[in-house]
């Protein structure tokens, strides 16, 4: 039999009893009331005891119950030591798991809503020169560099910032922003001293060589044209060597320019003037049209002039006008557009080729990619004309745009943003 049929059963066989007593004594109503009032206030009793031992946190002795009131003691019990076990693992989970961040490589800070520190790791503590009485203090007031400072009131944490430690000038972090919870950030930084070691090292090896293979080209050409100019066409052999060996030492040339121009664009200072945009198109085109063949469309819809650097907009915007007329047939039109939009400033190269396919559309502008049927084709080119443009483009804050049909054609814009508009 179940407690509360047990209570049930009890309470019951009182009335009962109360009841036989009523009607042999004639104080049926009497006696009924005292029997509810007595059971009333057993009731009120056990609530008052329980209340006051929950208010204990459920802890602590407490009067031995009976019937129901012993069940429910007894649940409560169950839930507070199944409550307590939870507890237990649910700490030690987390002492693991702050053991685990404690010896993360990288360095880690939970920032709060006011970039309040609220939690270091021992690797930003190294790195960052952090204490463990630094916490509630504001980061920028601690990290004092501008670029982060200006980082983390962007509130744009796509790319991470890369700063010097400050406890050690020698030692690179790349340090990155995570949003989680309410208002909460984590900030992790990566030490990328090799990294950027190796990336200098790299530059340098190719504007060295670079650099130097200049010189014996120049002096190569010279003589291969002089021996060209001596040939008397005696030997077609001869002849057509020379023309192969002319070709090839130009191609190497474009090829080291390009390269030269490209370790530049990494390198170099940004240097910024009004570039007047239509004009700098308007000759371009002229000198894209050298054989006046008429092939070049230009429109100029916009007025605009852009805040950069004049000789890298040359090279960029020539690229995509050399490229347009190298890659269509030799009587398609090449329409070159200057105009506006609600956001950006826009100019489009568009051209009547045979286009890029999908799969090659996002690698053409890596270095040295060039798409295969045009390396089988022998198109001249050094593979490096559309990452020279995408550099410019960055250091412009532009976009490259691309959208091409396989046998339509293709349409390069560069999207500059309202901001680099000058007059
Ligand atoms: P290059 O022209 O010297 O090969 P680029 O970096 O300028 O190098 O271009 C990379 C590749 O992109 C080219 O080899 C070509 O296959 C493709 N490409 C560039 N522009 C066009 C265009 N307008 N139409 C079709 N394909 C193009």
């Amino acid at each position: 039999m179940s407690v509360w049929h047990k209570e049930l059963t009890t309470t019951l066989l009182l009335f009962i009893l109360v009841a036989i007593a009523g009607g042999i004594t004639g104080w049926f109503l009497q006696l009924t009331l005292l029997l509810t009032v007595g059971l009333l206030i057993y009731q009120l009793i056990q609530i008052n005891r329980f209340e006051k031992w929950l208010s204990a946190m459920a802890r602590g002795t407490y009067h031995k119950p009976t019937g129901v009131w012993e069940e429910i003691y007894y649940h409560v019990y169950c839930i507070r030591k199944n409550n307590k076990k939870r507890k237990k693992k649910l700490s030690k989970m987390i002492d693991q798991f702050r053991q685990s961040t404690e010896a993360l490589p990288d360095a880690a800070v939970v920032l709060g809503k006011n970039d309040e520190i609220e939690w270091t790791n021992k690797a930003a503590r190294d790195v960052f020169g952090l204490q463990q009485t630094d916490k509630g203090q504001r980061i920028p007031n601690l990290v004092r560099f501008p670029e982060f400072i200006r980082y983390i009131n962007s509130g744009n944490y796509t790319e991470p910032v890369v700063i010097p430690s400050p406890v050690n000038q020698y030692i690179t972090l790349s340090v990155r922003i995570v949003p989680y919870g309410a208002g909460l950030r984590l900030l992790l930084a990566q030490d990328v001293t090799q990294i950027k070691i190796m990336e200098r090292m790299r530059k340098d090896f190719v504007a060295n060589v670079s650099h130097e293979l200049r010189t014996p080209l120049t002096v190569l050409k010279g003589y291969l044209e002089t021996l060209q100019d001596m040939d008397e066409g005696l030997s077609p052999i001869l002849t057509s060597s020379f023309q192969q060996m002319h070709g090839q030492t130009e191609r190497m040339q474009h090829l080291v320019d390009d390269l030269l121009l490209l370790t530049r664009l990494e390198s170099q200072q940004k240097k910024a003037a009004c570039v007047n945009v239509p004009a700098l198109l308007g000759q371009i085109c002229r000198e894209g049209d050298t054989l006046l063949t008429g092939r070049i469309e230009l429109t100029i819809e916009a007025d605009s002039n852009i805040m950069g650097d004049e000789q890298e907009l040359r090279s960029a915007f020539t690229n995509l006008l050399v490229n347009a007329l190298k890659y269509s047939p030799n009587d398609s039109i090449v329409k070159v557009r200057w105009y506006s939009d609600q956001e950006d400033i826009i100019l489009a190269v568009e051209d009547q080729g045979e286009g890029i396919a999908k799969v090659d559309i996002n690698r053409v502008t890596e270095r040295f990619y060039r798409v295969e049927v045009k390396r089988r084709e022998k198109v001249s080119g050094t593979g490096l004309g559309l990452a020279i443009v995408k550099h410019v483009l960055m250091r412009h804050d532009a976009q490259l745009v691309i959208t091409s049909e396989l046998g339509k054609g293709s349409c390069f814009s560069c999207h500059f943003p309202v901001k680099r508009v000058c007059h």
